[in-house]
């Protein structure tokens, strides 16, 4: 039969997976009509609350996602909680399909005793904290040691590692949040040391973080050159990305570049450590905070990027005040109406497609688990829309009889008194935040709690 009614599809969350969704489906119908539902009064997920304040070229793809929220075909609702404001099955009734793209706001703990000592944060916490993510703002964490110790050896453990060590004078000119600023201009932290399970052909960081490492301004990298023992030779049959990273980590490790004299002076060291796992936090019996950290010293079951990290039964302690675990980020199931896999932490998918949920897609860290770049989850983003459009296409996805949208949907938030934050509101607060670190020299000096800019969205 005819029909003019135009498919509406729901889209939640607002990082790189709901905009990189929402622009293709866009892109690639003339007539759907998305709309963004966002916890926070602000939109852009990790770009805004994760990316480190000294990548400014990185939040660059804001550009394009604004470009996409201002679409006459594309609305943003923000301050929004799916699962708790609205449901998912409410979202279902009232639009053609429901895209899931709210990340992974979980962590995954290690499971270690000592775990919850003061002094022992999660990375997700401490990043959240620097970049004003309004749930981590009381972290306020204590940095008068000298060593912390950060356990992982992905790109987050690196931007972690670079913060705590780089000149304040670099971060003053970023979008750090001022308390992180005064905190970090205090901070005693002088030996940063970066444990990962595995050994250096197993890090999971990309070149371009190590070399700031490398590269940072009075910090001098402290290796064991033992760790690289048979490594040269191997280099050989490594794949390319893997081969240039590696020898990297070999030139700081073993010949600390020609740049020794210069470097001798640095006040600060940082060092990755290899083969160890962590056994437990030690705590200093008089303040019970964290006065050290117990490592079992690992060997490796087989090669290559599936070596297997298996425990000696040796231990080595080493003496931090600070514990930061950067093993990875979790999902979350948000609705216990939508199907999810709890041993790997995703909703379980074919193509983005949601198993035995008809009109029901996701995307993103959600649908891939925690890894890869914002260009990864732009493609597989890409993925999802390309299933929902074959869909509708095929009449899988049935979108022939008219749905109410947004108009349902806000009738449903008014009643419960939720008032959704729409992009110019999200606009307004953005020119506030620019303003403000204007004063100061910063591209912007973020809001940060949901009161305050829930206050300016509606000046
Ligand atoms: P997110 O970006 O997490 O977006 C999810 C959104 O959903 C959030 O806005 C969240 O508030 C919202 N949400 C959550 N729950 C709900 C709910 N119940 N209702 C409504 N909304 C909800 N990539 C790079 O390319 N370069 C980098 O330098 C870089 N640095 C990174 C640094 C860190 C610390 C981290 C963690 C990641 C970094 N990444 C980087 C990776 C990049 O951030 C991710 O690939 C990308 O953000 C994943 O997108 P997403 O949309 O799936 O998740």
């Amino acid at each position: 039969s005819f029909s003019t009614c135009s498919p509406k599809v729901c889209i939640v969350g607002s990082g790189p997976a709901a905009f990189y969704t929402a622009q293709s489906l866009i892109k690639a119908r003339q007539d759907v009509e998305v709309d963004l539902y966002e916890r926070l009064p602000v939109p852009f997920g990790l770009v805004r609350f994760g990316v480190a304040p000294d990548h400014p070229e990185v939040k660059n793809v804001i550009n394009t996602f604004t470009q996409t929220a201002k679409h006459p075909r594309c609305s943003f609702y923000g301050n929004v909680n799916v699962g708790k404001d609205v449901s998912v099955k409410e979202l279902q009734q009232a639009y053609h399909a429901v895209v899931l793209s709210y990340g992974a706001e979980g962590n995954r703990s290690m499971g270690v005793p000592g775990e919850d000592l003061a002094g022992v944060y999660s990375a997700k916490d401490f990043v959240g904290w620097y970049n004003g993510l309004p749930s981590c703002r009381e972290l306020s964490p204590d940095l008068s040691c000298e060593t912390a110790v950060i356990l992982g050896q992905g790109n987050v453990a690196l931007d972690v590692a670079r913060v705590l060590l780089s000149p304040i004078d670099i971060l003053k000119k970023t979008d750090i949040t001022q308390p992180a600023l005064e905190a970090l201009a205090e901070s005693q932290v002088r030996r940063v040391l970066v444990v990962g399970r595995r050994g250096p052909m197993q890090v999971a960081c990309t070149i371009k973080e190590l070399r700031e490492m490398v590269n940072l301004p009075n910090t001098r990298p402290d290796m064991v050159a033992a760790d690289f023992e048979g490594v040269t030779e191997a280099l050989k049959d490594l794949p390319r990305p893997r081969k240039r990273l590696t020898e990297l980590m070999l030139k700081t490790a073993v010949e600390v570049p020609g740049e020794k004299e210069k470097r001798n002076k640095a006040s600060r060291f940082w060092g990755l450590r290899f083969f160890r796992s962590p056994i437990e936090i030690l705590a200093d019996p008089d303040t019970n905070r964290t006065a050290g950290i117990r490592l079992g010293v690992n060997k490796l079951e087989g090669s290559g990027e599936g070596a297997r990290a298996v425990l000696t039964g040796e231990v080595e302690d080493v003496t931090c005040g600070l514990v930061i675990s950067s093993i990875g980020y979790k999902s979350i199931p948000i609705d216990p109406s939508v199907p999810f896999d709890s041993r790997k932490a995703i909703v379980p998918n074919n193509m983005g497609r949601i198993e035995q949920a008809a009109g029901l897609y996701c995307s993103g860290w959600l649908k891939t688990g925690p890894t890869g770049v914002i260009a990864t989850t732009m493609n597989n983003s890409f993925d999802t829309a390309r299933s929902m459009v074959e869909d509708m296409d095929s009449g899988t996805l049935d979108v022939s009889t008219a749905r109410t949208g947004s108009q349902s949907i806000c009738a449903l938030l008014g009643k419960r008194g939720v008032k959704p934050v729409t992009f110019s509101d999200w606009e307004k607060i953005d020119i506030v935040e620019m303003r403000r670190g204007e004063a100061t020299g910063k591209p912007r000096e973020k809001l940060l709690t949901v009161e305050e800019m829930l206050q300016v969205a509606r000046k």
